[in-house]
């Protein structure tokens, strides 16, 4: 197969709104390679990383992702990791470029997987899908109430484990966290695995983050996610000092694998969390997840957004018998349930695997999303570069067009 075209659809929500919450765009790819379709979404600002998939090229180590991708051949796994190779070497000056190639990526593996029926975490040499327990992943309330009252209901959907970060936590007392963490506690119960993300808000301040290690201890708190940040490594491992029986988890703001290997190799995290759709991909995550296994460390997806990113999140580490949680958007904009046909729901034990389907295993929706999809129009001299295609008519991965 020969790589014909990559459509880049930039979806958002009505209105914007501060939370951190990253479901509210999103920016599908589809791939197409002689008939075949793949999709893929990157979890990045959509209209930059479209910029850097056509801006014209600055110099010989600074082109567009579009210069390394369309007319390459696509054969077989090998030819994912030289595309990918040659994006790295050709735009290694355009930092947009990994955010960009990682939706591309994931839908060059669905694709592959379509035109060979076969799901891609078979394409990746595993043999098992292992069934997962996903953490509900959701923003800390307002107060202390409204945390206690969020984990609760979620315990009632039938998650065993569940995080909270962002929102109230880290900005105010050490005592105001602790009644967070506390709420948190006892809204799930004894029983579920409860995970804290400071998303970063102690940047590189140590001892703000150790202040808060007791309570985390005292409610059994499984990991402490990005209390620094994303690259501050030593900031890691001076906490990790402390002693503390919470675990240290990050990764998910790693563009690419060297820099998820730093932080396993200095920073003394117990959980290394990648995304897929930022990372370069799911062959990167794979190389993460590899890596973890050797040096002990859980290797987990980060996930915020759609069920195609959570399909393709899952694929790199599907066999892997010491990943057993995996993150789950809980709480998504309707924007990112739209965007697939399918979810991963939850089974009778509470559990999701990756599909046993060719591909990502997932349906894309197109018509119900042009709502969604803004219009967009880049121009260099009066010539234009990129124009929003229309969502297809077809809505099936792997239609032919
Ligand atoms: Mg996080």
């Amino acid at each position: 197969m020969r790589i014909d075209s990559v459509d880049f659809f930039y979806l958002a929500m009505p209105e914007i709104t501060m939370d951190a919450d990253g479901s509210q765009d999103a920016l599908l790819v589809r791939v197409q390679a002689d008939g075949v379709v793949g999709w893929g979404e990157c979890e990045a600002s959509p209209l930059t990383s479209i910029a850097a998939f056509v801006t014209p090229p600055s110099h010989g180590a600074c082109l567009g992702v579009a210069d390394s991708v369309i007319g390459e051949r696509l054969d077989g796994p090998d030819d994912i990791r030289r595309i990918a190779a040659a994006v790295t070497r050709n735009s290694m000056d355009l930092l947009q470029a990994p955010h960009t190639f990682s939706g591309i990526e994931i839908a060059l593996w669905d694709l592959l997987g379509v035109a060979r029926q076969e799901p891609v975490w078979r394409l990746l040499g595993q043999t098992l899908s292992l069934p997962k327990t996903p953490y509900a992943s959701v923003l800390f309330g307002d107060d202390p109430q409204t945390t206690l009252e969020r984990g609760r209901s979620l315990v009632a959907r039938g998650f065993r484990a569940v995080k909270f970060g962002w929102g109230p936590f880290g900005t105010g007392t050490v005592e105001a966290d602790a009644d967070q963490i506390m709420a948190a506690r006892e809204g799930i119960g004894p029983e579920a695995a409860l995970l804290v993300d400071a998303g970063q808000i102690w940047d590189t301040d140590v001892a703000a983050a150790a202040q808060r290690l007791p309570a985390l201890d005292d409610a059994s708190v499984t990991w402490l996610e990005e209390p620094f940040h994303a690259h501050a490594i030593s900031a890691y491992a001076d906490l990790a000092r402390y002693g503390a029986r919470v675990g240290l988890a990050g990764g998910e703001g790693a563009h690419n694998v060297h820099m998820a290997m730093n932080l396993m190799s200095y920073g003394a995290i117990r959980f290394i969390q990648t995304d897929t759709g930022r990372i370069g991909g799911i062959g990167s995550a794979r190389d993460v997840a590899d890596a973890a296994r050797a040096r002990d460390i859980v290797y987990v997806n980060h996930t915020f957004t759609s069920h195609l990113a959570l399909s393709a999140s899952l694929q790199s580490f599907a066999s892997d018998v010491d990943s057993t949680i995996c993150e789950y958007p809980a709480e998504p904009r309707a924007l990112a349930l739209a965007i697939t046909e399918n979810h991963l729901d939850l089974d009778d034990n509470g559990q999701i695997a990756a599909p046993d389907a060719p591909g990502l295993g997932m349906s894309v929706d197109t018509a119900a999303l042009g709502d969604y999809l803004r219009d967009v129009r880049i121009e260099v001299d009066g010539t234009e570069i990129f124009r929003s295609s229309p969502l297809p008519v077809s809505t099936t991965t792997g239609a032919t067009t």
